[in-house]
């Protein structure tokens, strides 16, 4: 899951890029909304973590350019702007959510895993290719019925090749899946998450078309 968080104190930002990494998000911080509406033109978020009092545009007219760009990208806004009417402005301009400032961070994990899971269950409750089956509300995958262990981020490329069955999935498409930006990925990376799945999964699930990707064909 890649968050982008848009922020302009830079102390909370970077506490909470800190805690979000922790947990296995990938976080990709801005302070400007321009930035933001920017960035996700290039590079959609699953997320986005959006403060309303940006020094350049409003917040909200962030999320207002959000909503043209995704109508169904899940936004929770942060806000110090604890009224009422801030929080219904925010829900009628298309926020999915609310966290007013200040707030425990475990409330804004519990606030991302309900957004993980609506994501999940909207699109992709259960894939299934062949024997394999992939839940993402689980974050488990199963061979012939049988959990397999995969580390988070092995997930993350099972998931990507999974949902995009038939497509060629570049390195730098998974990568981008997997790290923040600027985050220092070893150049192999990718080949290494691939190379532990494939001695998990059954021979040939996972193609290399060489020089180019990888690709599972769909069942
Ligand atoms: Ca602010």
């Amino acid at each position: 899951m890649q968050i982008l968080l848009v922020e302009d104190d830079q102390a909370l930002a970077q506490a909470l890029t800190q805690t979000l990494r922790a947990e296995g998000f990938a976080v990709n911080h801005l302070a400007r909304g321009n930035q933001a509406v920017d960035a996700a033109k290039t590079d959609m978020p699953d997320m986005v973590i959006l403060d309303l009092g940006l020094p350049d545009i409003d917040g909200t007219d962030v999320l207002k350019a959000l909503r043209k760009l995704s109508a169904d990208l899940p936004v929770l806004i942060l806000t110090a702007r604890s009224t009422l009417e801030d929080k219904v402005i925010g829900l009628d301009l298309g926020a999915d959510d609310y966290l007013a400032k200040p707030f425990e961070v475990d409330e804004l994990l519990a606030r991302l895993r309900v957004f993980e899971r609506r994501a999940s269950t909207l699109k992709h409750a259960g894939l299934s290719i062949g024997n394999v089956r992939l839940d993402s509300a689980s974050h488990q995958v199963f061979v012939d019925d049988e959990n397999i262990e995969l580390s988070r981020r092995e997930f993350m490329v099972l998931k990507a090749l999974m949902e995009n069955a038939g497509r060629v999935q570049t390195r730098d498409a998974l990568e981008s899946k997997l790290y923040s930006w600027g985050e220092e990925v070893a150049s192999n990376t990718v080949e290494v998450h691939i190379h532990h799945l494939r001695k998990k999964l059954p021979d040939h699930f996972i193609q290399t078309l060489r020089g180019i990707g990888y690709i599972i064909k769909p069942s």
